[in-house]
């Protein structure tokens, strides 16, 4: 078989049969096909997509390009959760735990942040002496004893993706439906959990802007699950206004502590309820029991009692103080109204430019970075007010932020209501 004829084939509109598929796979996956080749594929990919035959045999190429996890000894139900990445978005970190302590075993394996919306891995890493690689025995037993892990997805998990990935960041060939789907999907199903949760997030902070393409993303999702025997359902979330209050890892970790406490801001909890209650249910896990309830489990103790086991036997200490930026700046209102809009977009931006994200993927993040915002879409502001806190490392680091910050916030005359959180959901 030879590169250039898959190449042809798919640049032309026709279907690759499920043979080229796995070759091509294969063949990049160990080096026989070089990144040019590769690159010229996955444009006309981009183009042209693929059909469901296709994809399906795409993604199963990916997951067999390495292992696939074997979770069958771990006795609780598996069910894990993949969000396609918000502005403020730390819902895994309460969310994991909870579920965990309701009944379920969540085996989180995540990937660090690149551009605005951050990763659950740079969070976690604010916690002192806290450990994200594990090997597979240790996961398995951690699923056993716990009921949850959070770590990072070993170099044996879809390599093929890693390569994918990699490359199609820097050739234009990132937002295209079959190949965000395959790579999602490939980690997810070669990380052996037996259902799973994808919140794909809609709006200027995610990585899909309109309710069409989300709806199309979370579909096409969905159905490689399926078909690949992993229980799945999608909730397309609104992204346009960021969760909670806080962007920015050490920030997000301390606000994630507040929702397992029985407290923190109401849309981080209601969103992290209603994912686990998704979770739960997949599961198989009867939910108006109390002890498979997640409101219950959140105010009785039991979620932040697994969190603090959890973070505990990967080496953290669940009291560690967390870190704290050197600088901070405040932003104040200059005028009196209501809120009329906040932008994801922007305050990920403003975060990303303190430093608690990375342009490339060999970067390092600050912990401490980030940005703290005192008002909500609907609230009444009046001059002088806090709007915003930020926190850099560095000092040369808040006139970006400042720039991306002047249009983050509108304040005027109108009454807005609070939008739904889930706008829909994808069985
Ligand atoms: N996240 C992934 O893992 N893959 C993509 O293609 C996009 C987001």
């Amino acid at each position: 078989m030879h590169a250039i004829d898959v190449i042809i084939t798919k640049r032309d509109g026709h279907e690759l049969s499920d043979e080229q598929i796995r070759w091509v796979i294969d063949a990049y996956t160990t080096g026989a096909i070089p990144d040019e080749q590769m690159s010229s594929l996955l444009m006309a990919i981009f183009w042209r997509g693929m059909n469901d035959r296709e994809l399906a045999t795409w993604t199963q190429a990916m997951i067999d390009s390495g292992e696939r996890i074997d979770l069958s000894q771990v006795t609780r139900p598996t069910v894990d959760k993949h969000s396609t990445g918000g502005v403020g978005d730390k819902i895994s970190l309460p969310l994991c735990p909870l579920v965990a302590a309701c009944g379920a075993a969540v085996p989180q394996l995540s990937g660090r942040g690149l551009g605005i919306t951050g990763g659950t891995l740079d969070k976690m890493e604010s916690i002192a002496g806290w450990n994200l690689s594990l090997s597979n025995e240790a996961m398995a037993q951690q699923l056993e004893d716990i009921g949850v892990v959070i770590c990072a997805a070993g170099a044996g998990l879809a390599p093929a993706d890693r390569k994918l990935y990699a490359l199609r960041d820097v050739v234009g060939c990132v937002e295209s439906i079959p190949l965000i789907s395959s790579s999602i999907m490939s980690k997810k199903i070669a990380e052996g959990t037996s259902s799973l949760v994808l919140d794909v997030k809609v709006g200027t902070g995610a990585f899909m802007k309109d309710i069409d393409r989300a709806r199309q993303l979370a579909t096409t999702m969905v159905a490689i699950g399926k078909r690949a025997g992993v229980n799945t359902v999608a909730l397309l979330t609104n992204m346009d206004t960021p969760l909670g209050f806080t962007a920015g890892n050490a920030l997000e970790v301390q606000e994630s502590i507040e929702v397992l406490q029985g407290r923190g801001p109401v849309d981080v909890r209601e969103l992290t309820i209603r994912l686990a209650e998704e979770m739960l249910t997949l599961a198989g896990l009867d939910i108006t029991l109390d002890e498979h309830n997640p409101t219950k489990a959140l105010d009785d103790g039991r979620a932040y009692a697994t969190w603090r086991a959890m973070v505990a036997a990967q080496g953290g200490d669940p009291d560690a103080k967390l870190p704290v930026a050197a600088h901070r700046r405040e932003v104040r209102a200059t005028a009196s109204g209501l809120v009329e809009r906040l932008d994801a977009q922007a305050i990920g931006v403003a975060a990303w430019r303190l430093g608690a994200g990375r342009a490339r993927k060999e970067d390092a993040v600050s912990a401490g970075a980030g940005v703290v915002w005192h008002k909500r879409e609907g609230d009444a502001v009046a001059e002088g007010d806090l709007l915003f806190e930020l926190f850099a490392d560095d000092d040369f680091r808040f006139e970006g932020a400042l720039e991306a910050l002047s249009s983050a916030i509108s304040v005027g005359n109108t009454a807005v209501s609070a939008r739904p959180l889930v706008l829909e959901k994808i069985v």
